[in-house]
């Protein structure tokens, strides 16, 4: 359920509603606006007699919500969710910002050079697998902990934000002095259990599209993280599998500006594994800025063609660079800035 207070509704008004609310067993999220407060009650609100909140003083309106994903949904915060980090990047405002980096770390040479030619486009993220989810077992499965301290290392001294896939619970702690925004890999967007103990850090999580997860299924997931009080989550359209071979994936594009719709979190876009190509990578970057998207995630190293993971997608420098030019073009076009 929602409850919107009055505007400039007293502390006292606001707090009798949440103790009245908690009386009723509901779990209670506030979101204070300049002048406006709205209560947010997950628990048993199917039973709730709505009415009893209607009448108390300061009270606006109550709603019930129907839709599954309470904290995750668009009422929650009809403005918007903005994740902010340390260095004053944000996700979410008028900026669009780019993420980019190797599939897998590799080595020192690999992630530097990789790291100051992202941040010289006007990159703000620099991404690389340190523990990967590989479809084999005897392909590459990255070099943990090690590869990740190279990637902090290679970031900072460019004055880049970190964002790296965790697997599993266990890898959290050791991640964490090293990860700005962890990221959940496609596999593993319904592993419940990992997003329930992502929901209790505070850190942004970058939650990515299952290959076969229902845009629902997607808000779902995100829920189980917000449920445990971390808001900042960027959902990401990294395409999904369907009857169509041309390519890995397929890119959802409308998923854009669905998520949007639905939800108040940021939205990514993952050109790179939603089409498998390099060639394509370009067009579907234009492609989901113009339909909306408040980021980009894309492969990119300086040895493309040999890379240890992802090769055939993964963007040559020169290609990532011109991709910053026309991503920055398109950005313009539809009122917002790289
Ligand atoms: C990746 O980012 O390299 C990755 C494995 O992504 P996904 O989970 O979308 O396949
Ligand atoms: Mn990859």
């Amino acid at each position: 359920m929602i409850v919107a207070m009055q505007e400039f509704a007293t502390e006292e008004q606001i707090d009798t509603v949440i103790e009245k609310m908690v009386e009723h067993g509901v779990n209670v999220h506030r979101t204070t606006g300049a002048s406006q407060s709205i209560l947010a009650g997950v628990g048993p609100t199917q039973t709730i007699d709505l009415t009893v909140f209607e009448q108390m003083p300061g009270v606006m309106y109550v709603h019930r919500i129907s839709s599954p994903y309470k904290l995750a949904g668009r009422g929650f915060r009809p403005q918007g969710t903005i994740i902010r980090f340390e260095n004053g990047v944000e996700i979410g405002g008028r900026e669009v910002v780019v993420m980019a980096g190797p599939c897998s770390i590799e080595n020192e040479a690999q992630i530097h050079e990789t790291a100051r030619r992202v941040k010289a486009a006007g990159g703000k993220f620099l991404r690389g697998g340190a523990f990967k989810p590989r479809s084999s077992p005897y392909a590459f499965q990255g070099l943990g902990i090690p590869g990740l301290k190279l990637m902090h290392e290679a970031a900072r001294a460019n004055g880049l934000l970190t964002v790296s896939e965790v697997m599993e619970i266990s890898q959290i702690d050791s991640m964490l002095p090293y990860t700005d925004l962890f990221q959940v890999g496609a596999r593993n967007m319904q592993n419940f259990n990992l997003l329930r103990e992502l929901g209790h850090l505070r850190k942004p999580i970058l939650l990515k599209r299952g290959i076969a997860g229902t845009i629902e299924e997607l808000l779902l997931s995100s829920e189980y993280i917000l449920a445990g009080g971390n808001y900042d989550v960027l959902l990401c359209e990294r395409g999904i599998r369907t009857y169509e071979t041309a390519t890995r994936n397929t890119m959802d594009i409308s998923a854009i500006p669905m998520l949007h719709k639905l939800s108040h979190l940021p939205v990514i876009a993952d050109p790179s594994h939603g089409t498998g190509k390099r060639d394509m990578v370009i067009p579907m970057a234009l492609a989901s800025v113009a339909a909306g998207a408040d980021a980009l995630i894309v492969e990119v190293h300086p040895n493309a063609d040999k890379a240890a993971s992802d090769a055939a997608q993964t963007l040559y420098l020169e290609q990532f660079e011109e991709m910053m030019r026309v991503v920055a073009a398109v950005a313009k076009s539809v009122g917002r800035s790289i």
